[in-house]
């Protein structure tokens, strides 16, 4: 595989175009946003900037892994010639089918498709298409040049030869894939959001604030960030919209996401990407403080 789209430049899709680039590939990066296409490509060079700074690569891969980046915001224009595509465009299922189709009919017959979902059945995503059996969940973690894991998802019809293709591509790109199976929420979800939900139930219930709580899984389990701030990294919309995949997909009660988090996504309080969740982003990511709304 040489040629790889990357469709949707947000959180993950800039981190993914970067791996890619960074390990030789020829990268097109696709958003229906040109805004999201530019503020993708600044996130990138400053990502570069700090493992330069640090040592872990050369001005020289620096400019070579920008010069392997292209931005198109033709989702046709984009994938025309590619190898694989990795889709990560917003958590919604209609966006992703949608996706799906246009993807299915404007690759080469033999282009892999995958999905970077976060908690949608990739067996579900593979229905749309005529290539059930090439399309497979590829979960990288934020932030991916850092992240080491890949969630590798087997779709009920992912043939043995794609998944074993993407495991040792995601090698290739140095980093550890692990296989597992579609059921909602995959691994990562399934453990780490019923964690976040019931960090969130116990500041609704008023049993510790937001600090108390994130300082009691910090320091008492040795998390490196506390399920509340956690939860503002990843965007408590993305939290949401798993926990109801989960919820919806094993109709079981424990899955249900707490009513503040329903309420706090209702008023725009998405976490760090739009400048307050639990704690305020107003000062920057590394100077945050509880929200005035949850100080005792
Ligand atoms: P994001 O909101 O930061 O970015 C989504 C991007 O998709 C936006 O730039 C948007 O303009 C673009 N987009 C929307 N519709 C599009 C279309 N039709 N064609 C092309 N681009 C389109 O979201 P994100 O946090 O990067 O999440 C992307 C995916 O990765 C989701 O499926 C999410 O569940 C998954 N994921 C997120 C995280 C995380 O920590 N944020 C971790 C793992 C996986």
């Amino acid at each position: 595989m040489k040629n790889i789209a990357v469709i949707g430049a947000g959180t993950m899709g800039n981190g993914i175009a970067h791996v890619f680039a960074q390990n030789g590939y020829a990268v097109n990066l696709i958003d229906i946003s040109e805004d999201a296409l530019n503020k993708a490509l600044s996130t990138i060079e400053k990502n570069l900037d700090r493992q330069v700074k640090k040592e872990i690569i050369s001005e020289d891969d620096k400019s070579n892994t920008l010069g392997k980046i292209n931005t198109v915001t033709d989702l046709a224009q984009g994938v025309k010639d590619s190898d694989l595509v990795v889709e990560a465009a917003t958590e919604n299922m209609d966006l992703k089918l949608k996706i799906f189709r246009d993807m299915d009919a404007n690759t080469k017959a033999d282009c892999i498709l995958a999905t970077n979902t976060s908690s949608i059945s990739i067996t579900k995503i593979a229905s749309v298409t005529d290539r059930p059996d090439k399309v497979i969940g590829m979960h990288f973690m934020n932030p991916v040049p850092v992240m080491k894991l890949v969630e590798v998802i087997r779709g009920y019809a992912t043939s043995d030869q794609v998944t074993q293709d993407i495991m040792s591509l995601s090698r290739g790109l140095k980093k550890v894939p692990v296989e597992v199976n579609d059921y909602p929420g995959f691994v990562a979800n399934r453990i780490l959001m019923p964690m976040i939900n019931e960090a969130i139930y116990t500041l609704w219930e008023g049993v510790a604030g937001v600090e108390e709580i994130d300082t009691v899984m910090k320091l008492g389990m040795g998390h490196p960030m506390g399920p509340l701030y956690l939860a503002d990294f990843i965007g408590l919309d993305v939290c949401l919209a798993i926990l109801e995949v989960m919820h919806d997909g094993f109709k079981n009660p424990k899955y249900a996401p707490c009513p503040l988090l329903v309420n706090m996504v209702t008023a725009g309080k998405r976490g760090m990407k739009s400048g307050e969740g639990f704690y305020n982003y107003a000062n920057g990511p590394k100077n945050a403080v509880v929200s005035a709304q949850f100080l005792k």
